[in-house]
């Protein structure tokens, strides 16, 4: 018999998408994958050696629960270099992954029954997190007209006094939209004004594109500052999902109430991957930039062929990989004998008759729309498009 709590918990649909790509390949289908929420691109090179010199090393022992000093250190020059921002290693925490990051500021936030806010669309995994936590989610819409992007008014109306934090994640994943700094300093007064956290999730800062570069919140004031847990990691700017590097820098207390709970439950990170997530820190960002560039013309390429497609549209994404494509116009037709009511009909559809996989706007809470990630090759988003073009013209 499971536990009320596990129970409630559903799977993550966009590693089911992956898994399910990945099984179709093996049995020898052509599919074209749209879902996979990670960089198609190798380590860097000498984030690779840095790691292979740690085993060469000893490195291998158990290290700080909450991380080695040299990486929190590493993670302020970070903070300091790119976000203006003065945190010590006492400020951080180092995990497995951003996952763990989250999960980790949750449990520490929230008592049974505290409301922590969620823009809608959001990623997958962030109400399954809080109701592990014993947190209740609460879902504020955003509409496709404002960017996806909640507002002020939108934020006061939702803030309760069991209103624990609000999370913000800026790029955004599935939307890709990005905050402009006078947003993120209305919502950070109103943050000290009514007392409450804002879990920052930032994990998609390198990937922004059109000259925009990227604010942290905590950066607004000092108040707004004590009051963010910034969750960040090395997945998706030095392509090392696989890696399962994460951080938090927050204030003192909540960060070691966090290297607690992590001591207890996981031990400290990989002690490699930490030796190779300093290097990726430390070392030469060139390799970031490349991939950035790459994933800018990507997206340039996916926006305006989708926009060129009958039935189908998107908003143009300042960061992230992800495109949001509405197909809220395919609603009530019928495709090669599929009754198309939500997004979900949509996804098996396309990808029973046309073999491309992209992810149901539903899991988002986004019904209406799919997601398209451009963290494949332009081979790849070229042949897809073209079977989704074929797909909607009745062609395949
Ligand atoms: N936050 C967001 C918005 C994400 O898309 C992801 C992707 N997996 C994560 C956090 C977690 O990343 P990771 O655990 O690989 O660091
Ligand atoms: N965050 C990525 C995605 O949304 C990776 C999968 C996951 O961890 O959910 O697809």
């Amino acid at each position: 018999m499971l536990s009320e709590k596990i129970r409630i918990i559903a799977p993550s649909p966009t590693l089911a998408i992956d898994e399910k790509v990945k099984i179709m390949r093996a049995e020898g289908v052509d599919v074209i994958g749209f879902g996979a929420g990670q960089p198609d691109f190798d380590t860097p090179d000498h984030i690779k050696a840095a790691a292979i010199k740690a085993i060469e090393d000893g490195f291998t022992k158990y290290t700080p629960a909450s991380g080695t000093k040299e990486l929190k250190e590493a993670v302020c020059r970070k903070l300091k270099r790119d976000n203006g921002l003065d945190y010590t290693p006492a400020n951080i925490v180092v995990s497995n992954g951003a996952k763990q990051s989250l999960v980790n500021t949750f449990t520490a936030i929230c008592n049974p029954g505290d409301e922590v806010i969620v823009p809608a669309p959001y990623w997958v995994s962030y109400p399954e997190m809080i109701k592990l936590a014993d947190g209740v989610p609460v879902i504020m819409p955003t509409t496709e007209e404002n960017n996806f992007k909640f507002t002020v008014e939108d934020l006061k109306k939702t803030v309760t006094d069991r209103t624990r934090a609000l999370i913000l994640n800026s790029p955004s994943n599935p939307t890709g939209m990005l905050y402009t700094v006078e947003e993120l300093k209305a919502i950070g007064e109103l943050a000290v004004e009514k007392d409450f956290y804002i879990v920052s999730d930032e994990i998609y800062e390198k990937l922004i594109y059109d000259g925009v570069s990227h604010v942290s919140i905590a950066s607004v004031s000092e108040e707004v500052k004590d009051r963010t847990i910034i969750i960040n990691g090395l997945s998706k700017s030095h392509a090392m999902t696989g890696w399962r590097i994460g951080y938090t820098a927050s204030n003192n207390a909540l960060a070691k109430a966090m290297g607690n709970l992590q001591s207890h439950q996981t031990s400290n990170p990989n002690s490699i991957a930490q030796k190779a997530a300093e290097a990726a820190l430390d070392g030469e960002q060139e390799c970031v930039e490349i991939m950035r560039k790459t994933f800018e013309e990507r997206r340039n390429y996916m926006v305006e062929r989708i926009n060129s497609i009958e039935g189908l549209s998107c908003k143009k994404p300042t960061g992230a990989f992800y495109v949001m494509m509405n197909i809220s116009k395919c609603f009530g037709t019928e495709l090669y004998g599929y009754q198309i009511q939500n997004s979900d009909d949509f996804c098996e559809a396309l990808l029973e008759v046309a073999k491309v996989a992209v992810v149901s706007g539903i899991g988002f809470c986004a019904d209406g729309f799919v997601r398209l990630s451009y963290a494949t090759s332009m081979k790849n988003i070229e042949e897809g498009l073209n079977r989704i073009e074929k797909f909607l013209k009745k062609e395949c």
